[in-house]
């Protein structure tokens, strides 16, 4: 759809092409990219350069050099079609199935997501650290695929149609405030996998693209008409939600450690406890904290059960964590209930006054303008439904949460 849009608008889509350079100048930005068809190369310029480059983009590396993803989550699976009626009700997914327990040192998942006619996804997959003597080989877990999917899903593995692989490592960045990650530069903003905002417990970068798509746009928009694209207005502009930063301690929990020996049922008592929990709440609870829309009050209400129903979670999140990383953590914290707070005192008013004062703001102050949009859009978004109040947007439109995970 994006791609029709382009097209239409006059845009050109070039296939085949990879991305060489970006020189960032004054005025303008000009890309030097290859035509993979023939190797000439060619240049265009731009007043703004949107990095989409996903986890590999060598822009985004360069601008976080310093810093390598914090996790990683190898996951293989397929489009697969042909198993028998009454094995799946395609009115469901699975999020998170723990296969077995904690053996060579994983804790596999399945995921399962109803596709077209019969066909389903599937996906196995564990959380990791990063480690370059322990990658995580996906041929390995294409091994275990074949091998374990009649125990999870009954059928006759040389009878269903594979109608696709799907496949990759999805790394993980642990931010622990929003300035966290360098999104910006110049004429030059990352947005998707390359700016790595999503969540590190549900890895759903797609779903935070959309999620964050009508709030990235906006505030593009703003900044292309009035100019404001140098590194610190662009900053401003990015997917982060700090109720989803603060979810990397429970993806952490659910590593195990290279060379560490954990206790096999370890994991999956965490995640009992948890899912417990969450299957004891009401189902817009649950639905909220898999669609990362959970509020601070909801977050601490359930950690609190959590601790209060086994309180020895404490000390496995800590022997698995450790005190540098609790630490790191408590951070995430501290943030999340400032912004909490912020967000509180904000929400009744903030946006019906940008939307009463737009006009002069705008026009006399377009930077100061940028700036509260982005609050407004940050203060507004992650929420649960009932409690958006003023919408992130002002003229003319209301924010859309779509229903993706
Ligand atoms: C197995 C798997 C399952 C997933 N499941 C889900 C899910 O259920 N829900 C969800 O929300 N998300 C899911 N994700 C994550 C989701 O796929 C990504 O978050 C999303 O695709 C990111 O979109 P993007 O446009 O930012 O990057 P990408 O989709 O990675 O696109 C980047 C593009 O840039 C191109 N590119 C890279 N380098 C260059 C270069 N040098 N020159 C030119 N082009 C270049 C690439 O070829 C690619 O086309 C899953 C990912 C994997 C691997």
């Amino acid at each position: 759809m994006c791609g029709e849009k382009l097209k239409a608008a006059g845009g050109e889509i070039w296939g085949e092409t990879e991305f060489i350079r970006a020189d960032v100048g004054n005025s303008q930005a000009v890309i030097t990219v290859k035509d993979l068809t023939n190797g000439t190369e060619k240049q265009v310029s731009c007043r703004l350069l949107i990095d989409a480059m996903g986890t590999a983009s060598p822009i985004a590396w360069q601008l976080n050099g310093h810093r390598a993803f914090d996790s990683v989550c190898p996951t293989v699976g397929a489009v697969i079609s042909g198993f028998e009626p009454g094995v799946w009700d395609a009115n469901y997914g699975d999020v998170l199935y723990s296969h077995g327990d904690i053996s060579r040192g994983r804790q596999l998942i399945w995921e399962l997501f109803p596709a077209a006619n019969d066909e389903l996804t599937i996906y196995l997959f564990h959380y990791h650290q990063v480690n370059a003597k322990n990658p995580g080989s996906l041929l390995e877990m294409y091994e275990d695929f074949f091998t374990i999917l009649p125990e999870y899903r009954r059928c006759d593995i040389d009878k269903l149609e594979w109608k696709k692989p799907t496949f990759g490592y999805i790394p993980g960045h642990f931010s622990t405030n929003a300035r966290d990650r360098t999104v910006a530069f110049d004429r030059l903003i990352a947005i998707g996998d390359a700016a790595s905002l999503q969540s590190p417990l549900v890895f759903t970068g797609f779903g935070s693209l959309v999620r964050n798509l009508e709030r990235l746009t906006k505030l593009l928009d703003v900044a292309l008409k009035h100019d404001l694209l140098s590194f610190k207005h662009l900053n401003a502009i990015r997917a982060f939600q700090s109720n989803v930063a603060v979810t990397w301690m429970f993806s952490k929990g659910m590593m195990v450690p290279t060379g560490k020996f954990l206790p096999p049922q370890r994991i999956n008592s965490m995640l009992n406890n948890f899912f417990g929990l969450l299957a004891d709440s009401s189902p817009e609870v649950a639905e909220n904290f898999i669609k990362d829309r959970f509020d601070w009050l909801t977050f601490n209400h359930l950690a609190l059960k959590a601790a209060r129903k086994n309180p020895v979670l404490l000390l496995w999140i800590w022997e698995l964590a450790g005190a540098k990383d609790l630490f790191r953590w408590l951070g995430n914290y501290v943030n999340f209930t400032r912004h909490a707070i912020v967000s509180t005192l904000l929400s009744f008013w903030f946006g019906g006054f940008l939307k009463r004062n737009q006009t002069w703001l705008e026009s006399r102050y377009p930077g100061l303008w940028l700036r509260l949009l982005a609050i407004n859009y940050a203060i507004n978004i992650g929420k649960p439904p009932s409690k958006q109040g003023n919408s992130g947007a002002i003229a003319k439109t209301t924010i859309h949460k779509p229903e993706v995970i």
